[in-house]
């Protein structure tokens, strides 16, 4: 509790923009929602803090789109297959080594985005924080911002809250449940290295090839269904258990350890997922700012391990950093329906489905990867706030419980959730009536007519 208060005076805040659709955070979710909402022929905004759209594509720099997909996965198809082909063409993506599926380049996906954001006719505004609902009553009439220009408003005939926070629905008033931060999946500080021996490194990941089993080691124990056991995982264990007994890095330092991503001709190492952070609270900025500092600080100790123990590594050097520390998991939507983890191990059918996602499960010590060919579908009421009227929820923030969003927080399906939401919130505009009572037949159309797989 704050020690002491002060009383801000009352003050005139003026209307900067007027949009049917506003999209707040570009992430996979966002980015989905604006452009198909665009695309419906509603006038759209997208919203967001930081200086490229992308989310944590772009500014964590978590480039595994899609390292689920392998021959019988079934796709969902729509704006997240889009984003992967799109990315191909502009040489911003290259195979993933676990997986079907192209890896994207975390820098060359903010050009993808500009693209797409500006072939939708969506106006864009960068550098702007959402700071708290305009409400009257109970509807959401518009947002309220803060930048270098000040305090403002932006008036919306409906909002889609993409902030992977549920930012907005939170502040205004919906329900929402916040994981205990001792149950919150790790933090990540993601880095990317160069001056890596691309022919070295490789023939040391095929001299001791590693799998998803090997993910069960040290301080981690990983529930499969038996048949990702022996599949090949990029994964990074030994070098840091190695080190750690050398005392080349603390020995509390045991959960340093994880995946790498892209490996390219230009001798950078991208996508380094090895810093997980426990008791990180992505809600409160002085728990960031630790994390932050010891992030990075780890991330050093993981280069010196793979310099020392690591062919190919010798030469290796930091790239960079992303922009922010990664947060999985934080608030979710208390929504008119949560998912379950039933729904996600068990191929859930539902009426009001806006989409599907293969069965695959990453987070809260499961991984199940969708190698059978099956899938779930998402309701559309996992999207809908129960209290707050004209505001939806898209990306990794929709109702559900933990191995629930072990399945939906991953980007592809955080597309699928986008996209449902962008085309919802189109057609509520273009027939004048709430979330509530949109035609879900027709949104299931427009999604099809999309590109969306429903069923
Ligand atoms: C380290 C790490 C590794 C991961 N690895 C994978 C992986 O390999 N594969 C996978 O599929 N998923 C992975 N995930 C999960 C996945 O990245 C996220 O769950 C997903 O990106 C969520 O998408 P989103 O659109 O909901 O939100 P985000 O991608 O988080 O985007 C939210 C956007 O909203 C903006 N925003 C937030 N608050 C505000 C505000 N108040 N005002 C304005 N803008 C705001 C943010 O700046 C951001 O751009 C990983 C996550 C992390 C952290």
């Amino acid at each position: 509790m704050p020690v002491q208060n002060i009383t801000e005076p009352a003050r005139q805040t003026p209307v900067i923009h007027e949009t049917d659709v506003l999209v707040v955070g570009s992430g996979p979710g966002g980015l989905a929602a604006a452009l198909a909402a665009a695309r419906c022929g509603v006038s759209v905004t997208l919203l967001e803090r930081f200086g490229c759209f992308g989310g944590n594509i772009t500014v964590v720099g978590v480039e595994g789109f899609a390292w689920y997909r392998h021959e019988a996965t079934i796709e969902a198809g729509g704006i997240g297959w889009e984003f992967e082909q799109r990315a191909k063409q502009m040489g911003a993506a290259v195979p993933e080594s676990q997986s079907l599926s192209y890896e994207l380049d975390s820098e060359g996906f903010k050009l993808v985005a500009d693209a797409l954001v500006q072939e939708a006719g969506i106006h864009p505004m960068l550098h702007r924080q959402f700071v708290a609902p305009i409400m009257e009553g109970d509807t959401i009439t518009g947002v309220i911002v803060e930048s270098k220009s000040g305090r403002e408003a932006i008036l919306a005939k409906r909002v889609i809250d993409a902030t992977g926070d549920a930012d907005i629905a939170h502040r205004a008033g919906a329900p929402t449940k916040k994981t205990p931060v001792e149950d919150m999946q790790a933090a990540s500080v993601m880095f990317h290295l160069a001056g890596v021996d691309k022919t070295a490194f490789l023939s040391g990941v095929y001299r001791d090839p590693q799998t998803y089993k090997d993910w069960s080691t040290g301080e981690w124990v990983v529930e499969t269904d038996g048949k990702e056991d022996d599949m090949f995982s990029p994964f990074l264990g030994k070098p840091f258990a190695r080190a750690i007994e050398d005392g080349v890095i603390p020995a509390h330092l045991n959960t340093i350890g994880g995946t790498w991503g892209a490996l390219h001709d230009s001798g950078e190492l991208t996508y380094m997922n090895l810093v997980h952070l426990a008791g990180c609270d992505g809600t409160d900025p002085d728990s960031m700012t630790q994390f932050e500092i010891e992030g990075r600080r780890q991330a050093m100790h993981a280069i010196d391990a793979l310099k020392k123990y690591t062919a190919g590594c010798a030469d290796a050097r930091l790239r960079n950093f992303g922009m922010s520390i990664g947060i999985r998991d934080t608030r979710k939507l208390d929504a008119q329906y949560n998912m379950t983890e039933t729904d996600v191990r068990h191929e859930a059918r539902f009426d009001d489905t806006i989409g599907i996602y293969p069965e695959f499960i990453d987070g809260y010590g499961v991984l199940i990867i969708p190698t059978t060919g099956r899938y779930m579908h998402i309701p559309y009421r996992a999207l809908l706030p129960k209290s707050v009227k004209n505001l939806i929820v898209a990306g990794r923030a929709i109702g559900g419980d933990r191995i629930a969003h072990a399945a939906t927080r991953n980007m592809a399906c955080c597309a699928v959730v986008g996209q449902g939401a962008g085309v919802a919130a189109a057609l509520s505009v273009q027939s004048n009536c709430g979330f509530e009572a949109v035609d879900i037949a027709q949104v299931q159309t427009t999604l099809e007519q999309q590109g969306v797989r429903i069923r």
